[in-house]
């Protein structure tokens, strides 16, 4: 017997629609290089009706891919919707990739048109001979000062949107399957693979931007994503935003600490998203800002140290929301909010489950696997596996098919290749992706959670930690320290500090002192890039 409900496609028209009717009076906000902008709702939708008709009269394919290579602005999010909500795919590019990952993702999306903020179009301009599916290239004048060059595939948005029609009507996917957006794996290993969401994907995943367990986003918040629109969507805080109804704050090409915080206070932004590393970054500058309206941060993409959470708890009153997924979970699979099992335990103890990743999102499963026997281990919160997912919102495959065997199970769960283990409510413990855990004679080191030890350090800034080989022990762990500014500290007192927290064999074999820890296109620790400056270390303990 079959349910009796209508079968309606999840689909983006619908938030479209959503904000466009109930929400028009709202506001978004995108700071400039030279001031702010603000547009309603209704404004915002009428743009978003004309980019639908350009990428008709430009003659973009039924499913073309629509690419935007562009900062956090009110016209990133017109494209977020104009692009699939008549059909086509959106490819956000990832503003700090190499040239040549640049033109491999552009090539192997088939992008055909790449709409591009003018302050970041210098990277672009060399490489467009490289690209040559691509016939217009849509010219966002956000105040940059690059020159545009003389070619006939430049055209220049506002006139694109003068010049095009409102679309008529409404909206109309009618399989909820169709592609939406894509979106490329930072590609730590191999080529970037080419992630596909689907619209029901999205919309489903967009709910939980509203979930209680979660940021909760209403129509009361001001939302400021200031994770990049081009890393997961950004985290589906965006779609989030319009289907609440929330405002929202985009900040634009200025990522400075100050830069963002400054909006924070301005706005009274109530939810904000980054990686740590912004986190880090502005917790000096906290005492500033009258940050009062702020009551969530959502902060993931690498693991946030229970230091740091604590010192926005003690600084301004609310810890980080810690969230854990990846490209392929769109991105959000835990959430790590305190539930009622952990009120009656001290504030310490709250600060460490905090520091977790915390439990699967309604909708998303998880579970662990032993990577050499391949079976399911036991919810323990000691025994570690590899997390595998499964969800409605999770990829089942790679665009063309590409690196399916390695990354997704037979019975087609995505191996994540993060290590963790779980407590018996399934709170989340990443332990460390499977490639940068230090194997000391047999046994894992978790770099992950050595780094989080040293950078409680008061003095220290950040910290990352690499595995160095050794003819005993197979491999070591090295520390690599970022002081703060104005502090000093001997490699002897980050192992005495280190020496109080965790077991002794995890001591570093050396400390070095380094300006900073390189970051990846995305702001996070590139353990690659520090693995490569120090290939052929000889650690002292292997010279004795
Ligand atoms: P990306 O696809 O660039 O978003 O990278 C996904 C990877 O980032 C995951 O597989 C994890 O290794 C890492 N990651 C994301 N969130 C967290 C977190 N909260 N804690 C630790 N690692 C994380």
């Amino acid at each position: 017997m079959l349910g009796l409900m209508q079968d309606r496609p999840l689909a983006l028209p619908h938030i479209f629609h959503r904000a466009e009717q109930y929400f028009g009076h709202k506001q978004i906000v995108t700071a400039t290089a030279t001031g702010q902008t603000r547009t309603s709702i209704s404004e915002w939708a009428q743009r978003v009706r004309r980019v639908a008709t350009a990428l008709d009269t430009l003659g973009i394919s039924a499913d073309g891919r629509v690419a935007t290579f562009c900062w956090n602005t009110t016209a990133h999010l017109e494209l977020y919707l104009a692009a699939p909500c008549t059909g086509r795919v959106l490819h956000t590019l990832n503003i700090r990739l190499f040239p040549d990952q640049l033109t491999y993702i552009v090539n192997h999306a088939e992008d055909e048109i790449i709409f591009v903020d003018r302050s970041l179009s210098r990277l672009l301009w060399p490489l467009t001979d490289k690209m040559p599916g691509v016939r217009h290239y849509v010219v966002i004048d956000d105040y940059g000062d690059c020159p545009i060059p003389d070619d006939p595939r430049m055209l220049d948005y506002e006139r694109l949107l003068a010049a095009a029609e409102p679309f008529a009507g409404e909206f109309v996917i009618e399989d909820e399957n169709t592609a939406a957006a894509m979106c490329y794996t930072s590609g730590t290993t191999g080529n970037p693979k080419g992630v596909v969401y689907s619209h029901r994907s999205t919309v489903l995943h967009s709910m939980i931007s509203l979930i209680a367990d979660g940021a909760a986003l209403s129509e009361r918040d001001v939302v400021m994503p200031i994770v990049p629109m081009f890393h997961a969507n950004a985290w589906g805080l965006p779609y989030g935003s319009l289907l609440a109804g929330s405002d929202i704050v985009f900040p634009g090409p200025n990522m400075t600490p100050h830069a963002c915080l400054a909006l924070l206070a301005e706005h009274k932004v109530t939810v904000t998203g980054g990686v740590p590393t912004i986190w880090m970054g502005a917790l000096p500058l906290l005492g500033d800002y009258d940050l009062s309206s702020l009551r969530t941060i959502v902060c993931g993409g690498s693991a946030v140290p229970k230091s740091l959470s604590e010192a926005y708890r003690q600084a301004i009153g609310i810890p980080i929301l810690h969230a854990w997924g990846m490209t392929e979970t769109s991105p959000i699979a835990t959430l790590c909010t305190p539930r009622s099992q952990h009120d009656s335990m001290t504030e310490d103890q709250r600060a460490n489950i905090r520091a977790r990743q915390g439990q699967a999102v309604p909708l998303v499963e998880l579970r662990l696997v032993d990577p050499a026997s391949g079976e399911e281990v036991p919810w323990d919160d000691t025994t570690s596996g590899e997390i595998q997912a499964a969800g409605p919102w999770i990829a089942r495959e790679y665009h063309k098919g590409e690196g399916g065997g390695v990354q997704f199970t037979e019975d087609g769960w995505l191996r994540t290749g993060d290590v963790a283990a779980m407590d018996k409510y399934g709170f989340v413990r990443i332990v460390d992706r499977t490639k940068d855990l230090v194997k000391s004679g047999g046994e894992w080191i978790s770099s992950v959670e050595l780094e989080n030890e040293i950078m409680a350090h008061p003095k220290i800034a950040e910290a990352a930690v690499i595995a160095i080989p050794h003819e005993r022990w197979m491999e070591r762990p090295l520390a690599c320290v970022v002081v703060k500014p104005g502090e000093t500290l001997t490699a002897e007192e980050v192992i005495e500090h280190l020496k109080l927290r965790v077991a002794k064999w995890w001591l570093p074999d050396a400390v070095e002192f380094i300006d900073e820890v390189p970051k990846t296109s995305v702001g996070k620790f590139s353990k690659k890039t520090l693995r490569e400056k120090f290939a052929g270390y000889t650690l002292p303990s292997a010279e004795a």
